[in-house]
């Protein structure tokens, strides 16, 4: 059920890549790229997704987006059920939704000015008048930290920070609710990386945008998110407030994750949890819990039963069969026990 709280609902998302082989092109296996993802994304908040690269939170981004198709589940947008829109119904929504890629070298067409690269959205959603088109680049541009006069100019002509300022202003210009922003940061060096997640947040709280920030490393969304989910092979195994989730992390993954923050302070020791091999491939997932394979705390029943994202209290979710909301006895130690 949609609530005025939530801009964006997923529900039991799946996203599932059929592989092909052979001269007829026969399916041979499905890639299970996301497998049952359930979501909310607050009105203006900063959700961080954060996981391994290959674990499907790309694909929950491009999805949400209906830039990809789903196999199944549900996303509702400002109380909307997206996949069951015409395409006429779902034009103007996309105006209120916007993507902010990754690599800001690729994603700006070489041969067109930044004028218009940033203007091309408008043009798509039907804002003739070029007075009126070049004003709004214009204070997109200015909103970025960027000037009128690059809009003349070609995207080779800009560093990397500057690139990925033209490609977040591309994603204003249309004045969206909504932002995917993919690893907008990864493809950047580290001295730039925090003058883009300053302007985000800056961004974010002027316009009062709702903003679903991908990463592969927790460190990234420490500073800048609200609230943050951690995935593992196509599912979501822990979600909480970001002070509680740093505060006391519950799932052994994201307990691994976090080991790998650098520490400012020399004398601070933090344990690293070295997890062992690579993420199992989403064409063949693991039975019962998908991280049973890598996990230091596994059972027994891991590997026979999956276990269900619960809430432990305080909105604090995970999903492992060791941890259970206070006073519940944890299923595992109950079997041991019993
Ligand atoms: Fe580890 Fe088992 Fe919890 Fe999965 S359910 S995270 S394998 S302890």
């Amino acid at each position: 059920m949609s609530t005025t709280d939530n801009l964006v609902e997923i529900r039991g998302l799946k996203v599932h890549f059929p592989v092909r082989a052979g001269i007829l092109k026969r399916t041979v296996g499905v890639v299970k790229a996301v497998d049952g993802v359930d979501l909310d994304i607050r009105r203006g908040e900063i959700l961080g997704l954060v996981g391994e690269s290959g674990c499907g939170k790309t694909t929950v981004g491009r999805a949400i987006l209906r830039l990809i198709p789903a196999t199944a589940g549900t996303v509702r947008f400002d109380g909307k059920d997206l996949f069951s829109l015409k395409p006429s119904e779902l034009k103007p929504l996309r105006r209120e939704m916007q993507l902010v890629f990754q690599d800001p070298y690729s994603s700006l067409d070489p041969r067109s000015k930044v004028g218009d690269i940033v203007g091309e959205g408008l043009r798509v959603h039907g804002v003739t008048d070029r007075q009126e088109r070049h004003e709004r680049v214009r204070k997109a541009l200015e909103m970025v930290g960027l000037q009128e006069e690059h809009m003349r100019r070609f995207p080779h002509e800009f560093s990397g920070g500057q690139r990925q300022r033209i490609g977040i202003a591309r994603a204003l210009v249309l004045n969206p609710k909504f932002i995917v922003c993919d690893e907008p940061v990864s493809a950047l060096d580290v001295s730039i990386q925090s003058q883009v997640l300053n302007l985000l947040k800056d961004l974010q709280q002027e316009l009062d945008l709702t903003l679903l920030f991908i990463a592969h490393d927790m460190s990234v969304v420490e500073h800048l998110c609200d609230r943050v989910a951690v995935m593992y092979l196509g599912k979501i195994v822990e979600v909480a407030e970001r002070d509680e989730l740093f505060r006391n992390p519950q799932h052994p993954y994201t307990r691994a994750l976090m080991s790998a923050i650098p520490v400012a302070d020399p004398r601070a020791k933090r344990e690293r949890i070295i997890l062992q091999g690579d993420p199992p491939s989403p064409l063949r997932p693991p039975s019962g819990c998908r991280f049973h394979t890598r996990c230091p705390e596994a059972t027994e029943l891991c590997a026979q039963r999956e276990p269900a994202l619960i809430d432990l209290g305080r909105a604090h979710l995970c999903a492992c069969h060791l941890r259970q909301p206070e006073g519940q006895v944890a299923e595992s130690v109950a079997r041991v026990g019993g």
